[in-house]
């Protein structure tokens, strides 16, 4: 076994992070090292055979704990959440670019050969997302900038700086600009749970206190597109593996309004619930699609989970979660058991 043989997953304690953990034991990697800032007992799925590090890898002291005998990084690390959250915290956002900035300079010092950075649909401009028509958005519409405030310029330079590393460096990076990505094992309550989540959660708060109401952030006519966690790994992993050197969608093209994702929610759960619209609060922009393109070119594949089919999966995980803390049960049941 050759001494930089680690598959090293930053985040790993997170929503994406935990899926490409799992993907990666399922396929029988041996030498996998998981790292997140959260204590161990707070990780969405958690392994025993795999290394778990809790590390601040803000600082480049644990970025190169982190990397040492990496042959892979997987970049899923950074202070992030749904809308409400990224409009509140601009600054602790714009700090994820330390981490970056150190995992990049680790991954050079510690001979790792290849990066992988997670960047977000938050990079395009916020002019092309004005209209509630869900417009695609192609790769170059990132440019000129004008992306997420906060949030979106972090993502946007730490693209540009995985860019630079590969151009100056030869550090062979990828980077992915992932569109709303949702499923289990993920943020649910707490402030930082994204539009699937949250509505997942208020619908199963109605039907369980019967309260027959459920509050939407803005009109509900903002349009996005969703994409399950395990298309997100695939092409995570289909990304790594090509030689797509420039940042790419990694998204679905099934675009709905809040309203219809809260409509294929009540669907799920049996219910139909009177909405009371939030004008105030966050919503982030009109709308937004991804454009597929250039995957399906390069990669003869793009996300295909169904939203309705996705949404079943997530939503009996969070009623589960739900159920659990009604109970008086810690939080969130984790995966710890070495099964694969
Ligand atoms: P997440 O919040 O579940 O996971 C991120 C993890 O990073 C968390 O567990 C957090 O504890 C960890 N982290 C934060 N600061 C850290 C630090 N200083 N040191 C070590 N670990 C730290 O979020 P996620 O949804 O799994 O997102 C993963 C990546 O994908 C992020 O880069 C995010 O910006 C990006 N992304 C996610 C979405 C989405 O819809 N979930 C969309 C676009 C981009």
């Amino acid at each position: 076994m050759a001494n930089n043989d680690y598959i090293v997953v930053t985040g790993g304690g997170g929503f994406i992070g935990g899926h490409l953990v799992a993907a990666f034991r399922r396929k029988g990697h041996q030498r996998i090292r998981a790292v997140d800032v959260k204590p161990l007992q707070e990780w969405y799925q958690r392994f025993d055979d795999v290394e778990n590090l809790q590390l601040d890898l803000n600082l480049r002291e644990s970025c190169e704990r982190a990397v040492t005998g990496a042959s892979e990084i997987y970049n899923l690390a950074a202070n992030m959440g749904g809308m409400g959250f990224i409009e509140a915290n601009k600054a602790l956002c714009m700090l994820s670019v330390l981490i970056n900035t150190h995992l990049l300079q680790s991954a050079l010092k510690h001979g790792c050969k290849k990066f992988f950075y997670s960047s977000s649909a938050c990079v395009y401009n916020a002019d092309k997302q004005k209209t509630f028509e869900a417009p695609s958005l192609r790769e170059s519409d990132a440019y000129p900038a004008q992306p997420e405030d906060g949030y979106g310029w972090e993502k946007l330079f730490s693209e540009r700086m995985c860019r630079h590393f590969r151009e100056d460096f030869g550090l062979d990076t990828r980077v992915a600009r992932f569109h709303n990505v949702y499923g289990p094992w993920g943020t649910w309550f707490g402030g930082r749970e994204k539009a699937p989540a949250a509505i997942c959660r208020k619908v199963i708060e109605a039907k369980v206190n019967k309260s027959k109401e459920i509050e939407i952030w803005g009109t509900g006519d903002q349009t996005r597109s969703f994409m399950y966690a395990d298309d997100c790994v695939k092409g995570t992993e289909l990304i790594m593996r090509s030689n797509i050197i420039e940042p790419i969608n990694l998204g679905s093209t099934e675009a709905v309004s809040i309203n219809q994702l809260v409509d294929i929610v009540e669907e799920i759960s049996g219910v139909k619930l009177k909405r009371k619209y939030n004008l105030t609060a966050p919503k982030g922009v009109n709308g937004r699609n991804s454009e597929n393109t250039l995957i399906k070119q390069y990669l003869n594949w793009e996300p295909d989970t169904s939203l309705r089919s996705g949404l079943e999966k997530t939503y009996a995980w969070i009623y589960d979660q739900y159920a659990a803390r009604e109970r008086g049960e810690a939080g969130v049941i984790r995966e710890s058991s070495a099964s694969r």
